[in-house]
C-alpha cells in the first residue's frame, strides 16, 4: 500500500474497493490532470459511497469547502473542473467487479452466507481489489474532457432567527407557515 492508499484508508476507515477506485481517480488526476495550487478544483461526484472519501482526502474536495458537488445518479463517475482554465475532465470507472462478487456479496450483506463462501467470498474480494490497485489507467478508468459551464461557488447568505426555536439559520433556507418566518427543521414539525 503506498501513502496515498494508507491516508484514503485512514480517513475513511477501512480498506475497501470502493476506496480504492477513489484513489485510482485521485492518482489519475493528481498526475494528468495539472493545475496551479492556487487554482480551486471542483469535484462533482455521482455517488455518495465509499470512493468519494477518497476524494476528500487525496484531492482536498470537501462539502465544507463547497467544491464537492454530489449528484444523485448512483454513477462512479467523477467531473474535475479546475476554475483556472475551465478546463474539465470526466472519469468513470468502468471495471466490473465479477458476477460470482456481486452474488456472494448480496448473501454476505443479507447474513446468508456459509463459512466457505465467506472465504471466497474474501479472497474473491482481496484479489479484485488488488487487481483495481495494479491495473493499468485505461483498463479501469474512462477518461474524457468535458465542455461544462463553471460551478457555481459556495454561496453565503444572511442569517435568520427563526420565530420558533430562536436559532439562526441561513435566509435561503427559511419558510413561513402559521405567520411566521421559520427554519425548516420548525417548518417540517410544524406542518
Ligand atoms: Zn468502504
Ligand atoms: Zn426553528
Amino acid at each position: 500500500m503506498d501513502d496515498e492508499l494508507k491516508k484514503a484508508v485512514e480517513f475513511h476507515g477501512h480498506l475497501c474497493p470502493g476506496i480504492v477506485i477513489g484513489y485510482r481517480v485521485s492518482k489519475y488526476v493528481r498526475e494528468h490532470y495539472p493545475r496551479s495550487e492556487d487554482e480551486e478544483l471542483v469535484c462533482i461526484v455521482e455517488n455518495n459511497s465509499c470512493s468519494v472519501d477518497a476524494v476528500q482526502a487525496l484531492l482536498g474536495c470537501t462539502f465544507g469547502k463547497g467544491n464537492l458537488i454530489y449528484k444523485d445518479y448512483g454513477k462512479q463517475t467523477f467531473t474535475f473542473y479546475s476554475r483556472g482554465d475551465g478546463k474539465a475532465i470526466r472519469l468513470y470507472f468502468k471495471a466490473d467487479l465479477s458476477k460470482r462478487m456481486d452474488k456472494l456479496r448480496g448473501r454476505y450483506f443479507q447474513g446468508k452466507i456459509t463459512g466457505e463462501e465467506k472465504k471466497e467470498f474474501e479472497a474473491l474480494r482481496d484479489q479484485i481489489m488488488q487487481h483495481m490497485i495494479d491495473a493499468p489507467d485505461n483498463e479501469i478508468l474512462d477518461v474524457r474532457e468535458v465542455d461544462l459551464p463553471e460551478p457555481n461557488k459556495a454561496r453565503i447568505f444572511p442569517s435568520l432567527k427563526c420565530q420558533e426555536c430562536g436559532e439562526g439559520f441561513m435566509e435561503i433556507c427559511g419558510r413561513t407557515i402559521k405567520g411566521k418566518v421559520v427554519c425548516k427543521e420548525c417548518y417540517e414539525k410544524m406542518l
